[in-house]
């Protein structure tokens, strides 16, 4: 049973089993919600809001399945709460094309490439646009590590984020995913969106 004593102070969750979990508290405390770790599924009754963090889209998916039902429960979870999945969180999120290792959560429907610009040494950091009519046109900084590329989206899922000619974000419904990282620069706009 759910029960929040102060309305507008929002709980958010930071799936905290590998990857770069920390950054993501920082940046939430810097806007001024309380956050959590998440290590177990029945964590998740506490918080208002999931960031499902880089790291390793194979691990990630290996460490869930530790547990019986953290993938179903995330699930059900993005039923009601918004979810941020940047990298390997939105990899994880998101339909992949040709690979067997891991097996997405459906929660945004985009079809993800994974390590698509090529190994770490190929890494870098770029501007990026976000555009949207939600909010005004802006740009921000963003680490690509070892990232994935989106191929392509369904009608449900808007681009709201664009490197180049490509998109590096999507919105889909309350969930956010981008293949990119802002929290290494500390921006802080995509998270304030998708947990405003
Ligand atoms: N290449 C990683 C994977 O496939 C993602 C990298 C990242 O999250 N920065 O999971």
């Amino acid at each position: 049973m759910r029960s929040f004593l102060i309305e507008e102070i929002k709980l958010i969750g930071v799936l905290a089993l590998q990857g770069n979990f920390q950054s993501h508290l920082e940046i939430l405390n810097k806007i001024g919600k309380t956050s959590k770790e998440i290590k177990f599924s029945k964590e998740l009754d506490e918080v208002e809001g999931l960031i499902i963090p880089g790291g390793e889209s194979t691990t990630i998916f290996n460490l869930l399945n530790r547990e019986k039902n953290f993938v179903s429960e995330i699930k059900s979870f993005a039923d009601s709460f918004p979810i941020l999945g940047t990298c390997a969180g939105l990899i994880l999120m998101s339909q992949l094309k040709n690979d067997k290792i891991v097996k997405s959560l459906d929660i945004i429907d985009a079809l993800i490439e994974r390590n698509a610009y090529g190994r770490q040494i190929n890494s870098f950091s770029a501007s990026i646009q976000l555009k949207n009519n939600l909010f005004q046109e802006r740009l921000i900084r963003g680490s690509f590590i070892r990232a994935p590329k989106i191929i392509s989206y369904g009608e449900s899922t808007e681009p709201f984020a664009f490197f180049q000619n490509e998109v590096v974000g999507v919105k889909s419904g309350k969930h956010f995913g981008i293949t990119f990282h802002p929290e290494i620069f500390k921006e802080t706009f995509i998270h304030e969106i998708c947990f405003n």
